[in-house]
């Protein structure tokens, strides 16, 4: 065979190779019986920019469903963040039927994080939602105390240990914004923008936390209780807007 005037690069004979070896398993797969309506494709590579190829090449000559997954993605934040830029890409252009975040876990840790992880890249791109979002600032010179940090933590945990009753009892809760601000300067043009949202006293504020509640300033809380307070607050909003 002649050689090509232009060659592929090694990488791009790679892609081409993976791309016609999963074309022909599922043509070969229909041959035998299986209707192509059950054949979902998974052409996983372990670096961002294979993947991203692959996944074109794949979207743009086949017609079965893909699944996406960055494989041996690694540990904690590095896991997540190459699976998230590798599958959010492909996602926004419209390729991808199902995905998966194959993170190792901590010694002893939870394997769920994956499919938190997964589930929270859709949700930011607003293809899905699974649970309410909380915002919080990152927190900067304007606040010296952890405060809206335990806040901002305190109610993304109070959401994961109710959102089993909420999704039963109030569908559509998982659609939810909330926000936990960390000054009254910054934070409550922020919290407008929420269901709910709060801005937490910064260093030097009066100690008072203005809540808003659908846009509008509801009340300030007081006291050492404004984060129970917050988070019945929560609650109540959930019960009277969902409920019944
Ligand atoms: S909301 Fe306030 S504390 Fe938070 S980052 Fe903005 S200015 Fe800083």
């Amino acid at each position: 065979m002649p050689n090509r005037a232009d060659p592929m690069s090694a990488r791009a004979v790679m892609h081409e190779a993976m791309v016609q070896s999963a074309l022909l398993s599922a043509a070969r797969a229909e041959e035998m019986g299986l209707g192509a309506d059950k054949i979902i494709i998974s052409g996983k590579v372990s670096a961002v920019q294979d993947l991203i190829a692959v996944y074109r090449i794949l979207a743009k000559r086949s017609r079965y469903a893909l699944h996406l997954g960055l494989t041996e993605a690694g540990m904690g934040s590095k896991g997540i963040v190459a699976s998230s830029a590798a599958i959010g890409i492909l996602l926004q252009q419209g390729i991808g039927d199902t995905i998966r975040f194959s993170l190792t876990p901590e010694p002893g840790g939870d394997r769920s994080n994956e499919v938190r992880a997964a589930q929270e890249l859709l949700q930011s791109m607003g293809l899905r939602s699974f649970v309410p979002i909380v915002a919080a600032c990152p927190g900067c010179g304007r606040t010296t105390s952890t405060v809206f940090q335990e806040l901002a933590r305190d109610i993304q945990d109070m959401i994961r240990d109710r959102m089993p009753e909420w999704k039963t009892r109030y569908p559509g809760v998982e659609a939810l914004n909330f926000a936990v601000m960390g000054c009254i300067v910054n934070g409550p043009g922020e919290s407008k923008h929420a269901d709910v949202g709060i801005s937490l006293p910064g260093t030097g504020e009066s100690p008072a936390a203005p809540v808003f509640i659908d846009g509008k300033k509801a009340m300030t809380l007081r006291g050492p209780n404004i984060a129970a307070d917050f988070k019945a607050l929560v609650e109540n909003y959930i019960e009277k807007r969902f409920g019944g």
